[in-house]
């Protein structure tokens, strides 16, 4: 089975994501941003959204539910332990769940926030995973410490490199320009700083992503690399301390 994927903007710099299964018609939207454009969306498609897989409680991931709860009659799906606004089925790791007849794995990605989770198609190779893993980036630690973000990250770097990642936010740009001060010899992310440059500067989107990209690029999965250990002089220290010094510089870039 073939799954047709549409993203789109929302808000600022939020993405919405619908994935539909032509067989079934079952549509998901992974998170509800902005009511307005999930509707130009649908109405473009034609794709009538049956659910909501929610990944964290933040108001820009969330702020639709209710609307097109009402509109649609759909089902919310989220994690458990939370607030999110409608939600009818709680999920967390572990937790049985399918997408038109194919499994889904719930994968707990606490960092960004405590309740956060990441939706993985693993026969469809696509994972959703909204604010922990950005293109270049990762989420920024509002309700959990480096040391929990970093097992999260490491849960998502052990999925296969072919899969495509769908991240929250367009911060792509930003990112690459603070990558290149944390791995400047990387000539895989110099490519791919100057391609995103284009890119933004033509108004286009650089996600989705896909694993093997961000092994290759992004600063945050790339702690055992000995280039980035020795520019930050922490060539001795564990993966988790270069991890957590990463996204302590990002914060003060
Ligand atoms: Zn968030």
């Amino acid at each position: 089975m073939v799954l047709q994927i549409d993203q789109f903007m929302c808000r600022e710099d939020n993405f919405g994501v619908l994935i539909h299964d032509p067989k079934s018609g079952e549509t998901a939207l992974i998170d509800a941003p902005e009511e307005r454009p999930i509707l130009a969306a649908i109405e473009r498609t034609g794709w009538k959204p049956t659910m909501i897989l929610t990944t964290h409680h933040h108001q820009d991931h969330v702020e639709a539910n209710l609307a097109l709860k009402e509109r649609f009659g759909l089902k919310i799906f989220g994690p458990k332990d939370s607030k999110i606004p409608g939600i009818d089925v709680e999920l967390s790791e572990g937790s049985k769940f399918e997408f038109a007849g194919q499994p889904a794995e719930i994968i707990e990605t606490p960092g960004h926030t405590a309740d956060h989770i990441c939706y993985y198609l693993p026969k469809s190779h696509v994972a959703f995973v909204a604010d922990t893993l950005f293109a270049m980036g990762c989420g920024r630690l509002l309700e959990k410490p480096a040391s929990v973000m970093f097992q999260s990250l490491k849960k998502l770097v052990a999925l296969p490199a072919a899969t495509t990642l769908y991240c929250g936010h367009e911060y792509t740009l930003a990112n690459a320009r603070f990558a290149l001060t944390i791995d400047p010899t990387n000539s895989a992310l110099k490519e791919r700083a100057a391609k995103v440059e284009k890119l933004r500067a033509d108004g286009k989107p650089t996600l989705p992503t896909t694993l093997a990209e961000e092994l290759a690029t992004n600063p945050f999965i790339r702690w055992h690399d000995p280039a980035i250990r020795k520019n930050l002089g922490m060539e001795n220290a564990t993966d988790a301390e270069v991890f957590a010094e990463i996204r302590k510089r990002k914060d003060n870039f």
